[in-house]
């Protein structure tokens, strides 16, 4: 069984999550960009996993939009997207929270229909390794 590690930005939250993960979705629906402010949400899903708060559970706030099943947790200190339980039962986990790498790919993209009309472009920009020289 696996167990991963994770935080957030600022370091307040820390969570370890124990199980596998059987599917990975990126989500490019208009609630997911809006709460990334970027083009998708990159999510992790373990049916039978546990999720565990090392430190600063009472910092991770849930928002759930109105009259829909989207949520999100997040540290309420820096904004971090934050793992949650599913009403499921699946504990959901933001692939860019972890600190522990994952063998698992990406399973699918969903919500195609609804791309940010310029993310078939970001391959097509140039690329630097850390910021250009000005
Ligand atoms: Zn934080
Ligand atoms: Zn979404």
């Amino acid at each position: 069984m696996g167990s991963y590690c994770g935080s957030c930005l600022c370091g307040t939250v820390k969570f370890k999550v124990s199980g596998d993960f059987d599917s990975f979705y990126v989500c490019h629906c208009r609630y997911c960009q809006k709460g990334t402010g970027s083009t998708f949400a990159a999510n992790l899903f373990s049916p039978a996993g546990s999720l565990l708060w090392l430190s600063g559970e009472d910092a991770v706030t849930c928002f759930t939009l109105p009259g829909t099943a989207h949520r999100k947790s997040f540290c309420r200190h820096c904004g971090s997207a934050m793992p949650g339980v599913e009403d499921s039962g699946e504990v959901l986990v933001p692939a860019g929270s972890l600190d522990t790498d994952i063998v698992i790919k990406p399973t699918a993209n969903i919500y195609k229909a609804s791309c940010a009309q310029w993310e078939a472009d970001i391959t097509a920009a140039p690329g630097f390794a850390t910021l250009p020289e000005s």
